[in-house]
């Protein structure tokens, strides 16, 4: 039997960023008031103040909190976000799309991946994210909510957002506030922990004020001040598989219409970002110190910039990596204080929301259990271990060796798990995919053949399919893409109709 007083009574989570304010409204929503949660933050330390363009998973976040996208996109700025361009990755003046969703349609009881990949071998030159929904949609600027019909091609895509981090975590805060959860300004001058096993105990400000808690939640950003400081929890780095550790962002007005994706455009020692919002552009220069200083880095980003610069720009360092574990004693890092992983495919809200569901299912109690314990610090591990892979995937696919940068990336030692994956795909086209994977088959091919890599040969199991038959099916497949674009609505259009507080520009 549970004994109420072996339960966790109170949740002190340390930072008010995006993991700060996701972490309290879902925590207060899940554990409805079985528990105390209270939240510290510092004005004097800012949070990181990017962070704006997600996932598809990000829908299901909102959904549990029974937040809707009116509401959502109305009070964050928010935009829709159909995949992501990546343009100058595999060469120079090179586009192509990682949109969210499948590529066309399974038939014959087989994946549609393989029919595409015969026809390519076969001498076809349509491109695959021409069987894609979400491409037809972002490339006319459109929007429709994917058909809730499975036989319907419309059914086969997905979208994420992009939106003004900061608002989201104000919009979060109220929410949490109204649950009850409590907010404490204040800077953590101290940490106490237990004697006897390390525990952290409480957290005292520098006003003196001390907050005990049984269960403490680091989300303090890149500062990790409970795991890293406090815990010495070390850090496993990943900077010579992922060398970039600079960032520069700026936001500027608009000056075209608002397009439903995210771009990432290559340079010669890194990769810059256009996330559109509704009232401006975001726009930031990720790149590698031993490459570009910092100046030669904001006049990269502010000579590419269209319209108008709004904000001094936010220069940021970092260290790919992350923690050795991710829950020590009775503390969980979760955001920035866990790991980073540049934004490449946008992954870093996804790691918050995936590890407050994994804290919320594994929940404790005040012993905090080793059991519990390692099987959430091996499912956090893999996970970065797999999104790692995946963002590799795009230094190492590229035919690009036309700076140092590119070079050096030409030779990057690569991890065994990507290796294998790659070699797998370029025998038959197969894929090594799991359930649990956030990224899937369709989304390994989109870099995969994006960048150039294809199979060596046809998949056995289609050599026979008759090529005339595969053909038909791909010219209706693509007259019905061409249908539903025709009929979708434009992206501005949806956002005025499903935000009627939008902002202006
Ligand atoms: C360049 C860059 C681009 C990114 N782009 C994307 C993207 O497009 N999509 C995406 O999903 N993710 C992106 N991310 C990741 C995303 O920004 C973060 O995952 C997210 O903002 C979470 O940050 P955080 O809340 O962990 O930390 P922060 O925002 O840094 O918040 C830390 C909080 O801790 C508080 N704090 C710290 N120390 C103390 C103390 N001693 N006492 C009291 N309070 C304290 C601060 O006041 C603050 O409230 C990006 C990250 C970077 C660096």
């Amino acid at each position: 039997m549970n004994n109420p007083n072996d339960q966790i009574k109170k949740i002190v989570i340390l930072g008010g960023g995006s993991a700060g304010w996701m972490t309290a409204a879902m925590l207060a929503k899940q554990l409805e008031q079985s528990c105390t949660i209270t939240l510290v933050e510092s004005n004097q330390i800012k949070t990181v103040g990017v962070g704006e363009a997600t996932i598809p998973p990000i829908q299901n976040f909102n959904r549990i909190l029974g937040i809707t996208e009116t509401e959502f996109l109305s009070a964050c700025n928010g935009t829709i976000k159909l995949g992501i361009q990546f343009e100058n990755w595999k060469q120079k003046q090179h586009t192509y799309m990682h949109p969210f969703g499948r590529f066309g349609a399974d038939f014959d009881y087989m994946s549609f991946p393989y029919f595409w990949m015969k026809q390519q071998l076969t001498g076809a030159q349509q491109p695959l994210q021409e069987f894609s929904l979400a491409w037809h949609l972002s490339q006319s600027n459109k929007f429709i909510t994917p058909s809730s019909d499975p036989t319907s091609l419309a059914s086969n895509f997905d979208y994420a957002y992009h939106f003004d981090a900061g608002l989201y975590a104000d919009f979060l805060r109220t929410y949490a506030e109204k649950l009850g959860v409590v907010r404490i300004e204040g800077k953590v001058a101290n940490v106490f922990n237990h004697p006897d096993n390390g525990f952290i105990s409480g957290l005292q400000l520098e006003d003196n004020q001390e907050i005990k808690g049984d269960l403490f939640i680091d989300c303090s950003g890149q500062r990790s001040v409970l795991m890293r400081q406090n815990l010495n929890v070390p850090f496993h780095s990943w900077s010579h598989l992922l060398f970039n550790d600079s960032a520069i962002a700026v936001q500027s007005t608009h000056t075209k219409m608002l397009q439903p994706y995210t771009r990432s455009i290559a340079h010669d020692s890194g990769w810059q970002w256009r996330i559109p919002l509704q009232t401006r552009m975001g726009n930031g220069n990720v790149f590698s110190s031993q490459f570009m200083t910092d100046e030669q880095g904001l006049d990269c980003l502010l000579n590419s910039v269209d319209g108008k610069v709004l904000t001094e720009p936010n220069k940021i360092k970092f260290e790919t990596g992350r923690l050795n574990s991710f829950w020590d004693k009775n503390c969980v890092a979760i955001g920035l204080s866990a790991g980073f992983l540049e934004p490449l495919e946008s992954t870093g809200l996804h790691l918050i929301q995936s590890a407050i569901m994994r804290l919320i299912r594994l929940m404790p109690n005040k012993d905090c259990d080793q059991l519990s314990q390692s099987l959430y610090n091996k499912e956090t591990e893999l996970e970065y271990q797999h999104i790692k892979d995946f963002i590799i995937l795009h230094y190492k696919a590229t035919e690009r060796d036309d700076s140092e940068y590119w070079q050096h990336c030409k030779g990057l030692e690569i991890p065994d798990s990507l290796k294998q994956q790659i070699e797998l795909f370029k025998q038959f086209g197969h894929l090594d995919v799991h359930e649990k994977d956030l990224f899937k088959q369709d989304n390994w091919l989109a870099v995969l053949t994006g960048q150039g890599i294809m199979p060596a040969k046809i998949a056995p199991i289609v050599t026979h399919k008759n090529n005339l038959d595969i053909e038909k099916t791909f010219d209706v497949m693509q007259k019905q893409f061409q249908q539903i674009t025709m009929n979708a609505t434009s992206h501005e259009m949806y956002l005025a109709k499903h935000c009627p507080y939008r902002p202006k520009r």
